[in-house]
């Protein structure tokens, strides 16, 4: 175990912690920080024995790469072959903000971060404490997401200190984070590709680049040459204690197949609780509900999904939740749901 020392990165005090977070990174250390996405975990992506600490503190697999962080949009230079037009349109516009691009790696990205490919990720978050971090260690920063493997992402301090207290060297607490899911990640090595959806939504990225592709993992169990191809989407995510359960179909009949659901659990001594939307939860009257938020307001359902998920993580034994359109956000929300569920869906 080790002290685990928190800095609040919200008040005054806030570069006080970035710099010594920083000086942390340089010399090998892990720090948890903030993002507009989920909390990351980082070490100095440049140092591969600092980076294969990551990977015990989480208990990830060694064979899912991690992404790099950087704070300015030329450090992407050192980090790829080259930076083809695509990749600059994409940064021009997106940068910073959610968005992970793939591209061929350079020779100074260590193994461990890439997880052996010829590929590496790179990001440049748009939130403050994250960018401030990135320029006090003067390195670009390897991060996942700041869990245990197979957790939901946590998308506060809490979160991580749940997770990650007496494992890692400091934690940066700038509070909750914007969109709470985490970033699309993009692939550009061929045809451009979504492997993972995020807030930057497919119909964005295709008024800058034209047609891109959906990975098929998106939203079905993996094959596996996809698996090959996108080897964090074959590990279990994002999953609470919990079992979750899905319902599709209209409003009205995932209602029908979520009350008759619950109510068999339930007679079987089961804890349930429905996540409901301000539109549907009229239907779960006298039932457990928790409304995630609006269908309207999907942003908002997305940054409730990962903390409720941990709210209800040990004190329910099953969660119903209600599938959603997979236009715009709602494919970031299914993505996620349907990996916590392990694709488990009752349609009827
Ligand atoms: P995390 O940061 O934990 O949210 O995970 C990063 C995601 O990016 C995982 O799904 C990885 O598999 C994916 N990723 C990172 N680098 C690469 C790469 N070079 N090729 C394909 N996927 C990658
Ligand atoms: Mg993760």
């Amino acid at each position: 175990m080790i002290d685990t020392q928190v800095f609040n990165c919200c008040g005054k005090a806030a570069e006080n912690g970035t710099v010594l977070a920083g000086r942390i990174i340089r010399s090998g250390g892990l720090v948890a920080f903030p993002t507009e996405t989920v909390y990351g975990l980082g070490a100095n992506g440049l140092d591969g024995e600092a980076v294969r600490k990551i990977f015990a503190a989480k208990g990830r697999p060694d064979d899912n790469p991690l992404i790099l962080h950087i704070a300015k949009k030329s450090d992407v230079k050192e980090l790829w072959t080259h930076v083809p037009t695509l990749a600059r349109q994409l940064m021009d516009t997106f940068w910073p903000g959610p968005l992970t691009i793939i591209f061929n790696r350079s020779d100074i990205v260590p193994d461990e971060v890439t997880a052996g490919l010829n590929t590496v990720a790179v990001r440049m978050s748009e939130n403050k404490t994250a960018l401030a971090l990135i320029r006090s260690a003067g390195v670009p920063i390897a991060a996942p997401s700041a869990n245990i493997s197979g957790r939901p992402s946590p998308t506060t301090a809490k979160h991580v200190a749940d997770d990650l207290g007496g494992r890692i060297d400091v934690i940066l607490d700038g509070g909750p984070c914007k969109f709470g899911i985490e970033s699309t990640v993009i692939s550009i090595v061929g045809r451009p590709t979504i492997l993972r959806p995020g807030a930057i939504t497919r119909e964005m990225l295709e008024t800058v680049i034209g047609h891109v592709e959906l990975a098929h993992s998106i939203t079905e169990p993996l094959s596996d040459d996809e698996a090959a191809e996108s080897p964090g989407m074959k590990h279990k995510h994002y999953s609470p204690n919990a079992e979750v359960i899905i319902a599709r179909g209209s409003k009205k009949r995932m209602a029908d197949i979520i009350r008759r659901e619950y109510d068999a659990y339930e007679e079987e001594g089961k804890r349930c609780v429905i996540f409901a939307s301000e539109e549907t939860e009229v239907y779960y009257r006298g039932r457990r509900y928790d409304v995630l938020g609006s269908l309207n307001d999907r942003a908002s359902m997305c940054a409730a999904l990962f903390s409720k998920l941990r709210q209800y993580s040990d004190i329910v034994d099953v969660i119903f939740a209600e599938a959603i359109p997979t236009e715009a956000l709602g494919l970031a929300y299914m993505n996620r749901l349907l990996r916590a569920a392990g694709f488990k869906v009752l349609t009827d």
